[in-house]
């Protein structure tokens, strides 16, 4: 064998920061005499590679590929892999697993625009930013043969659908990464492979068509990605006893809806308005009073209207083709128009000062008469409640005059409550048209899709609830990939040194404990009517000071510690975020519609609320408090998600951004070698490498693969039987373990059998 592959037995690194560091002593004196290649870590945090020419301990004199010598701090020295490693498809293949070898590894793919590689269980797909030659149909037959082995979407969503046949076990695909990372287009990637291996129905064309629609009206362009999912989604496709899919079921999850009244310039709101404007035909241009983008408030404040390289019209057209498609009639999709239209006109609603009081009212323009037109209800209805709130005080009713700041919250809390339900609507829709029929398999692969950890310069109520998600998801993957193989390896007996891992319990206690947690006492200062966002961050600082997770921090802020880093979280905002009230008099004044609005709204509401709702919905004053607060409500969909999680065998997908710029070709380390951390790459190849991760049971071992026995065994233990095939087949002693109840392998070595198996 090749000498230099595992002669020198160096610490290996780790994931968490304060273990980072690690130093080489005597593996610097070696290399030296060997000439063996280092890297080192420049002042600007990139690695560079040099042969070390001799050291003295704690200084080490190296030579640069351009024959610059310069001497370095031997601790910044970090060994790396021979050349003939360059580039391999796993980096558990890598002799050093070593931070900067698996950034070089990953970039030497990238360049030759390989941009999938493994990490073990794992497949890190980082972004080009263009066209790769890696997909089309020529590509999956490929993979469907097993005639491409390298690592790939279709190839991780073919061992899924192999191992939903195999273990009649439901599976899942896991898509993680920061925004922008390319977990939709994965997820598309995906789909389209299980459309071409499960397809025939025809069922499959309608799944792939609810990609453009929820696009439209979930995505935006941000700063980060010109299409970025505003929204957490997963899609369970089913399948029939035969392989082919029977149906499919959708899941949102968070909606941004924030961005229906506002945005950051140079951001646009979701897609699916500038389609409208631009693309809309002229009957309903004319039903709607439909006018362009730049004429609307909404829209104009950004001073966004256009993406490059994309034309709003032209994808109206393919929305409105995938509507169809997915059975929403054409009088559903006029009312749908109609609410968008309605959500714009309320945006140039403007007020007018009535009194000395500053109390306001709208001012009778076309603005208000296109609403009240367009959500089929009287004027003065309308504009009564965007001027008055009636409240119920002990027995009496009270009726407030608004201010401006406050007839302004009314009137974009409703444009953003019929956003919101109307995104709602269109998914359940969707679902009944995708439902499957009363003959379940109960076999599915269920592609999950959600947005990864957010650390910006200001962070706020989605962030939290964003990086809380992430939380709970990171602990599944730590359960699945390291806790559950330990269990699984002491369970059988087998001699398996422990891996250390890092767990984040202790961040999930302090969201979800009660009373004492950070969701809970959301809640309670939500219900106050006198709490204040300042209140809530003294409270979390008063009973949360203690918890190591926690920070609080000056005035409205507070710090946790994630997985993926510390982030810190501005309060402003939270409360009304939170509660996400919409007033009696809105509420009633939707139900008031003749339009399409009640129906969508209400099935809405009734799937929000805590207890079942009897009688007329909206007409006591109970309306408000049965609803649950965003962040409840998260937490249930959340724990929901998970539970289904559990149920499936898990793959995962980590996308990686390799720049900020959405560029192709520039692979920026730093920024590579932080996503890697925060998903725990790094950790998962450790383990998996020192680890067993094939495993089978004798009685299956035995069953499968007994018959390529020379020798008749018909009438031996499963157990005996397997020793004898691992013998037959000449398995070598230290590429696997029998455990009380199963087989334990290393990687690649079931390969043997099962080809021998195939050809058998
Ligand atoms: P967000 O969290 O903001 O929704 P995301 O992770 O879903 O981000 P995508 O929208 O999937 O990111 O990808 C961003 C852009 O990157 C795409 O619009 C596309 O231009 C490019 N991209 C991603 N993956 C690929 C790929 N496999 N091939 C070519 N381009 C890609
Ligand atoms: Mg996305």
């Amino acid at each position: 064998g090749n000498e230099d592959l595992d002669t020198v037995t160096v610490p290996l690194p780790s994931t968490s920061a304060s273990r980072s560091e690690y130093r080489w002593g005597d593996t610097t004196s070696y290399a030296a005499k060997k000439k063996l290649q280092f890297w080192f870590l420049l002042p600007n945090g990139n690695w560079e590679l040099g042969k070390i020419l001799s050291t003295s301990g704690t200084e080490s004199i190296i030579s640069l590929p351009n024959d610059e010598v310069l001497k370095v701090k031997t601790e910044n020295l970090v060994p790396a892999n021979p050349d003939i490693l360059d580039g391999v498809d796993d980096l558990m293949q890598l002799s050093y697993l070593n931070e900067p070898s698996v950034l070089y590894n990953l970039q030497h793919r990238y360049k030759q625009d390989m941009i999938y590689t493994k990490a073990g269980p794992v497949l890190v797909a980082i972004n080009p930013f263009k066209k790769v030659p890696l997909y089309g149909n020529e590509y999956i037959e490929a993979y469907k043969r097993k005639s491409i082995e390298s690592p790939h979407v279709y190839a991780i969503t073919d061992t899924a659908i192999r191992e939903m046949i195999r273990d009649e076990v439901n599976q899942s695909i896991i898509i993680s990464g920061e925004s922008g990372a390319g977990k939709t287009e994965t997820a598309k990637i995906a789909m389209q492979y299980l459309a071409a291996l499960g397809g025939g129905s025809g069922i499959e064309y309608e799944i792939l068509k609810t990609n453009p629609i929820l696009e439209a009206f979930g995505n935006a362009k941000t700063l980060r990605n010109d299409n970025s999912s505003r929204f957490g989604k997963l899609i369970e496709i089913h399948f029939s006893e035969t392989g082919k899919i029977s149906g499919a079921k959708i899941q949102t999850f968070l909606l941004e809806k924030s961005r229906v009244v506002q945005c950051t310039e140079g951001e646009r709101s979701y897609h699916i308005f500038y389609q409208l404007c631009a693309g809309a035909p002229p009957i309903l241009r004319e039903m709607l009073n439909l006018k362009s983008a730049s004429e609307y408030k909404y829209l104009s404040q950004s001073s966004c209207y256009s993406i490059m390289g994309v034309n709003d019209a032209e994808q109206f057209r393919v929305v409105v083709e995938a509507l169809d498609v997915v059975h929403i009639s054409k009088d559903d999709q006029q009312s749908v128009f109609a609410m968008l239209a309605a959500v714009l006109w309320l945006g140039n609603i403007s007020f007018t000062v009535i009194d000395n009081e500053n109390h306001v009212e709208p001012l009778e323009d076309e603005g208000l008469f296109n609403v009240a037109k367009l959500i089929e209800c009287d004027v003065g209805d309308l504009k009564q409640a965007l001027s008055i709130r009636k409240m119920r005080v002990g027995n009496d009713n009270i009726v407030q005059k608004l201010k401006l700041s406050q007839a302004i919250d009314t009137r974009d809390a409703l444009a953003k409550s019929i956003y919101a339900c109307l995104f709602e609507w269109l998914v359940e829709q969707i679902n009944k048209s995708l439902a499957v029929g009363k003959r379940r398999t109960g076999r599915s692969i269920s592609i999950l899709d959600i947005y990864g950890f957010e650390s910006f310069d200001r962070n706020s109520f989605e962030q939290f609830c964003i990086n809380y998600a992430n939380e709970r998801l990171q602990q599944h993957f730590n359960r699945h990939l390291f806790k559950l193989e330990q269990e699984e390896y002491i369970k059988d007996g087998i001699d398996w040194a422990k891996v250390e891992f890092e767990d984040n319990q202790d961040c999930l206690t302090l969201f979800e404990k009660k009373p004492l947690g950070l969701l809970s006492l959301l809640d309670e200062e939500s219900t106050f009517p006198n709490g204040t966002d300042l209140t809530f961050a003294n409270k979390l600082k008063q009973h949360l000071n203690s918890n190591s997770c926690f920070r609080g921090e000056r005035e409205k802020a507070f710090t946790v510690s994630h997985y993926a880093g510390e982030v810190t979280y501005d309060t402003t905002g939270f409360l009304e975020k939170n509660r996400d009230l919409l007033h009696l008099d809105s509420i009633q004044l939707l139900s008031s519609c003749s339009c399409h609005l009640p129906q969508i709204f209400a099935s809405n509401m009734l799937a929000q609320s805590e207890k079942p709702v009897v009688g007329p919905l909206y007409k006591s004053g109970g309306a408000d408090s049965q609803k649950l607060s965003v962040a409840t409500k998260f937490k249930g969909q959340l724990f929901q998600l998970m539970q289904r999680l559990e149920s499936t065998t898990p793959h995962f997908i980590r996308c990686v951004k390799p720049n900020n710029l959405q560029s192709p070709r520039l692979y920026e380390q730093g920024l590579v070698l932080q996503q890697l951390r925060c998903c725990g790459v790094l950790e998962v190849v450790r383990i998996s490498r020192s680890g067993f991760p094939t495993r089978m049971s004798h009685q299956k071992f035995a069953k499968r693969y007994g018959f390529l026995l020379s020798d008749n065994v018909a009438s031996q233990d499963p157990l005996s039987v397997s020793v004898a095939i691992l013998h037959q087949f000449g398995i070598l002693p230290e590429m696997y373990q029998v455990g009380y109840t199963k087989l334990f392998f290393r990687p690649g070595q079931i390969g043997v059998l099962e080809d021998t198996r195939n050809r058998t």
